[in-house]
């Protein structure tokens, strides 16, 4: 019996993650990424009780303890640098954390055995027939797929080419961030600090390597207003933005020219009324995008498991599965978008008058019950949707 075949478009977190699942249901995987190789760099990204079964039952969960971030609290400053308020350790990193960049490599390496990974290429246009999706690319040759899956993340471009452009599906928090590796001359030990000044926001933490902290930077701004710049002109804007910026700032900032892996984009959500038009589908950022605080890897990755075992459950009839794969996610999403919706005001508050609040707030908030508040709105998102176990298709039981 010759297996189906998919195609899956983005090697982050969701695209590793359904070739694992896709795999195990039976599917022959390919993976289509956009990038000249898999993208290093982001900022860390937390596990917390349903998700961690989850990575439980992919076999991931030591390889992933092995590279835990370990980060214990993380201090806020005011604008003069002086401590605002302390967040508890598990507010941000749940039970299990580990940085972007290591959990894409580690998908990818348990998973580059059987599927096929293709990298700097990009689909250029999809035409489906009664059989599969014919699919051409911008480099190899056309090829038809049974099916098609887009993990190709906010800018999605299975999207584009399948439900229209990305204007239609994205509406912006009205913010950017910027990420990147810099020399850890504050000299933090698996801690973390955060720093506002009205409009622009820096999260400085130190993971593993004790000479290198992660820079997440934030600032407001119109959504549209940088389009989708080049890395040379992210480098551009990311220096003027925070060319006043007090503190510690300009030294990090220095970091920003040599950095190998900076991350930049605007911050948006996508929302879509239904996440497949036929034989092509959406995980992920593509279909649901959150922005921080939403959940968005942890569900990728379960929303991956769902779709492959919805397949195996209607016995390969995308029709159904696909439907009952968005009915079983639908109400997460909507969680992870309404958390993710408050993440400017928390990470780049626009005022001096609004960044008083929110440290007012948040001190108050530094207590016992502040911490179980913490816990309770971290693990919301996370338990959204619970890990359900499917049966495997027998002739592809693995052993
Ligand atoms: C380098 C990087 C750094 C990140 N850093 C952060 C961070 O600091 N904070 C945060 O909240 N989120 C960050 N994210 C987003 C975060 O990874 C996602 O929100 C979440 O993990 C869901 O992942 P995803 O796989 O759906 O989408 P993404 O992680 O966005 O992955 C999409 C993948 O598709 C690829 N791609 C894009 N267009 C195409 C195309 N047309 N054809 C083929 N491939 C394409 C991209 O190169 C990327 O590898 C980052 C993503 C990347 C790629």
């Amino acid at each position: 019996m010759t297996s189906k075949t998919v195609l899956v478009s983005g090697a982050s977190v969701a695209g590793p993650s359904a070739a694992y699942w896709l795999h195990r249901a039976g599917y022959s995987v390919t993976v289509v990424e956009a990038a000249p190789q898999l993208r290093p760099g982001g900022q860390a990204v937390d596990f917390r009780g349903e998700q961690v079964k989850l990575v439980k039952a992919m076999g991931l969960f030591e390889d992933l303890k092995a590279h835990e971030t370990a980060l214990r609290e993380q201090v806020q400053l005011d604008p003069e640098g002086q401590p605002a308020f302390t967040l508890p350790p598990g507010f941000t990193n749940g039970e299990l954390e580990v940085l972007r960049g290591d959990l894409a490599r580690i998908l990818y390496e348990h998973t580059n055995g059987y599927a096929d990974y293709v990298f700097g290429d990009r689909i250029t246009q999809l035409a489906e027939t009664a059989g599969g999706v014919d699919v051409t690319f911008r480099h190899a040759a056309p090829r038809r797929f049974d099916l098609v899956v887009g993990a190709d993340g906010i800018h999605s471009g299975v999207r584009t080419a399948a439900f229209g452009p990305e204007a239609k599906f994205r509406t912006g928090l009205g913010y950017h961030v910027a990420g990147f590796t810099a020399p850890n001359h504050l000299r933090l030990d698996h801690a973390g600090v955060l720093y506002n000044e009205p409009g622009i926001g820096a999260i400085i933490s130190n993971h593993r390597d004790p000479d290198a902290v992660a820079v997440g930077l934030a600032f407001r701004g119109d959504p549209d207003g940088y389009g989708r710049p080049d890395l040379a002109r992210q480098k551009d804007i990311v220096t003027a933005v925070f060319a006043n910026a007090g503190w510690e700032l300009p030294r990090l900032l220095a970091a920003v020219a040599d950095a190998p892996d900076l991350y930049f984009d605007t911050v948006g959500q996508i929302k879509l009324d239904s996440w497949s038009r036929g034989r092509v589908v959406l995980l992920g950022d593509a279909a649901w995008c959150a922005g921080p605080g939403g959940s968005g890897t942890g569900l990728a990755m379960m929303g991956a498991q769902i779709l492959a075992g919805e397949l195996t459950a209607a016995g390969g009839d995308h029709v159904t599965a696909f439907a009952r794969y968005e009915q079983r996610l639908r109400k997460a999403a909507r969680v992870g978008q309404k958390n993710g919706a408050g993440s400017g005001d928390f990470l780049v508050p626009a005022t001096a008058e609004s960044l008083r609040k929110r440290n007012r707030m948040y001190r108050s908030l530094t207590g016992p019950i502040g911490r179980r508040i913490w816990e309770y709105l971290g693990n919301r998102g996370a338990n959204a949707v619970k890990f359900r176990e499917y049966p495997q298709p027998r002739a592809h039981a693995l052993p």
